[in-house]
């Protein structure tokens, strides 16, 4: 059986991974807050952020706690973020947006609203984004109850939309 540790591992790096597919996409900014920003005079919003995601949809696991505590310590517990914004009750919600580079509950890794989904779709031709699909894939990861196999196939269908996106932007592999 794998550790707490070996799983918020395998965890980190789909965070990695992840990270880098949604920064190539690059449309939450392009898409969403830039416009917004626009429309509302430059008022900080919260978007999607609307409730301490950071812990409402986490398990009672070692694993969602080792996450935390390591989150803590690299970012600070939520009480503790001075630049918190009012605009939303996450606490790690800033006027910048949220301040955890890594380390985020699965359901802040995963989330894609409705109309970044469909840009994903349309704009790029990747169908295999099902945001829910992928938060409980994420949990799984965390708890351990994926498979060593299983996890194998995600990781590389990540890698494989990530692909996608380099190739419609020329960018070297
Ligand atoms: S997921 Fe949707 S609502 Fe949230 S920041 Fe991105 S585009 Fe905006
Ligand atoms: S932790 Fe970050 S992504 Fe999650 S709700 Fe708070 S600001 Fe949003």
């Amino acid at each position: 059986m794998e550790s707490a540790q070996e799983n918020l591992n395998r965890y980190l790096e789909m965070e990695t991974i992840l990270n880098r597919f949604f920064g190539i996409f690059d449309f939450c900014l392009k898409g969403c807050v830039l416009p917004e920003l626009e429309r509302n005079g430059n008022q900080p919003f919260a978007a999607c952020c609307k409730d301490k995601y950071y812990k409402v949809y986490d398990l009672d696991h070692p694993s969602f706690d080792l996450l935390r505590k390591e989150r803590e310590a690299l970012y600070g517990k939520p009480e503790d973020v001075k630049e918190s914004s009012l605009v939303s009750p996450c606490e790690y919600h800033t006027n910048t947006g949220c301040t955890l580079p890594t380390h985020k509950s699965p359901i802040c890794l995963a989330f894609m609203c409705r109309k970044s989904i469909d840009a994903l779709r349309d704009g790029h031709g990747i169908y295999t984004y099902d945001y829910l699909g992928f938060n409980y894939a994420l949990e799984w990861i965390l708890t351990g109850d994926m498979s060593l196999a299983d996890y194998a196939e995600f990781r590389q269908s990540c890698l494989d939309m990530i692909t996608t996106l380099e190739a419609e932007s020329g960018q070297a592999c």
